[in-house]
């Protein structure tokens, strides 16, 4: 099993807009444009080393050698939060299709409760983006990634904004093999499983609720 990694997408830009969206003053429009952006300057660094197979490419001139994605690209946004993230990664990766999977956090035990699944048939055969803004607890993370494994898939990745080391602790121990991509590694949780400094729900400040 190769080594657990954690790759930190540090960029000035999107350290600037993380700040913007930390602020308690940022309202769920500005946040969700913001979460939006973050996403989308994230996918460069993730799919970074995505294979490539070589194609021929005819320009006005002449003909010549392209590129295209070896294997198709499937998101799966973690309910109801990773949607908020979902439109920025989609700017980038025109083509990809969606899973959804929807897990709710039980308040008293911090444990994941699954309510909703729907992947793309071929799923198994694509690259997938398991996309959630808050590795927390790293609960649903963990229960996300089982589900998707269970379904056939071996080639994940896991996209958050913000990490907890806790969180990134649980689902390396669960999941080894699957890299972790961040914006920022917070201190702690705090006892109700928030990440401190953090955000706050990210979900609640997407939507407004
Ligand atoms: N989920 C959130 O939305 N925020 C946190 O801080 C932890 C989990």
């Amino acid at each position: 099993m190769p080594d657990a990694t954690v790759i930190l997408v540090d960029h000035p830009i999107i350290r600037t807009k993380l700040t913007e969206l930390r602020d308690t003053k940022t309202d769920h429009r500005e946040f969700r444009g913001l979460l939006d952006e973050i996403a989308m300057l994230m996918t460069y660094e993730v799919t970074r080393d995505f294979p490539t197979r070589q194609t021929r490419v005819q320009t006005p001139l002449e003909e010549t050698v392209g590129y295209e994605l070896a294997r198709k690209v499937t998101l799966v946004p973690v309910l109801r939060a990773g949607l908020g993230m979902s439109d920025g990664v989609l700017a980038i990766l025109t083509d990809a299709r969606m899973g959804h999977l929807g897990l709710y956090r039980n308040e008293a035990t911090l444990e994941p409760v699954p309510y909703y699944q729907k992947l793309p048939p071929d799923i198994a055969q694509t690259e997938v983006l398991v996309i959630d803004p808050m590795l927390a607890t790293g609960g649903s993370a963990v229960a996300a990634i089982s589900f998707l494994k269970k379904a056939g898939v071996t080639n994940l990745r896991f996209v958050c904004l913000v990490a907890a080391p806790e969180g990134i602790k649980a689902l390396h121990a669960r999941h080894a093999d699957v890299p972790i991509y961040c914006a920022a590694i917070d201190r702690q949780l705090n006892e109700k499983g928030y990440i401190l400094p953090g955000l706050g729900d990210a979900g609640d400040r997407v939507f407004g609720t």
